[in-house]
């Protein structure tokens, strides 16, 4: 029978791509975000839009009843709407700060909440968390970003390990760079935040070297595949990683020392 999936931030970028991409590939799709009007095209391939805001809780219980009521379950939900709030810790907000978990990680998590239940009754679900290769490395300026997907990493171990008696599979997506609207959004924080301050040398070093690299970033399908392998496996991996550098990325977390990564970091973000 056809999956019912939602996905949020399906306005552009990564969840957007995946929309289209299961969609396409016979799963009955409900695309979220804030920005609806973003959403309009999807409905040539068969995708529900639906407005949600996912740091708004009754937003969110709004999203997931009218799905619940109009197609009976949320078999998988991708949990992918997220934006970086950067800058050095010292200058964000903690009004910022808190926005920032707020999107990338309570938002998430109230709504595996939501969709839990139906998917124990139905001893079946897969909750697909969108991190990062940055919820294993954490870049300077990014402190509040890194904490996010690192919560959700962290987060997303200990769920699996509470659900899979239900049959529910979770799993973890560590994209690289992907050409979205991402780093845009980000590198106007990073200036606004800290351009201006004793970090502004190092703001101009981070977005220089994130920012070469933007115009030949892969394309987001490529996550959307890995999205759907994931869904579609057995017994999925607890992990999927792509994109730039995912790979490099992931073996330095994993293998290379604090301070050498220290000066590898330092030595790559010069201004
Ligand atoms: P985009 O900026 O292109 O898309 C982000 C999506 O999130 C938009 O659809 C946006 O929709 C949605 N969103 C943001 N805030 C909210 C909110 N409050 N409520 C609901 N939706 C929201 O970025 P990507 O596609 O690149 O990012 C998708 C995910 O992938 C993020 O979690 C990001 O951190 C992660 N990621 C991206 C990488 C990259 O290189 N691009 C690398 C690693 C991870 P709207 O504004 O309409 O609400």
């Amino acid at each position: 029978m056809e999956k019912t999936v939602l996905i949020t931030g399906a306005s552009a970028g990564i969840g957007k791509a995946t929309a289209v991409y299961l969609a396409q590939n016979g799963y009955n799709v409900y695309g979220a975000a804030r920005r609806t009007d973003k959403m309009q095209d999807l409905e040539t391939y068969g995708i529900k839009p639906i407005a949600l805001d996912v740091t708004k809780d009754e937003s969110i219980v709004l999203c997931v009843d009218q799905i619940l009521k109009e197609a009976g379950s949320i078999d998988i939900l991708v949990n992918n709407a997220g934006f970086g709030s950067y800058g050095a810790i010292e200058d964000v907000s903690m009004e910022d700060a808190r926005y920032q978990l707020e999107v990338n990680v309570f938002g998430a998590m109230r709504l595996a909440q939501l969709v839990l239940p139906k998917m124990r009754e139905n001893k079946f679900g897969k909750i697909v968390n969108m991190s990062s290769v940055g919820g294993k490395n954490s870049f300077p300026l990014g402190g509040w970003y890194h904490a996010s997907k690192f919560a959700i990493e962290a987060l997303s171990d200990a769920m699996r390990r509470e659900v899979k008696q239900f049959g529910v599979d979770i799993i973890v997506i560590e994209p690289g760079g992907i050409k979205s609207e991402w780093g845009n959004i980000a590198f106007e924080s990073l200036r606004h935040v800290s351009g201006k301050t004793a970090y502004k040398e190092l703001a101009a070093g981070v977005e220089k070297f994130f920012g070469a690299t933007t115009n030949s970033l892969p394309e987001p399908v490529i996550i959307a595949k890995l999205i759907k392998e994931g869904i579609e496996a057995k017994s999925p991996k607890t992990r999927y990683s792509g994109g730039y550098m995912a790979t490099p990325s992931l073996f330095m977390a994993r293998f290379i020392p604090d301070k050498w990564q220290d000066k590898i970091i330092a030595s790559q973000m010069k201004s």
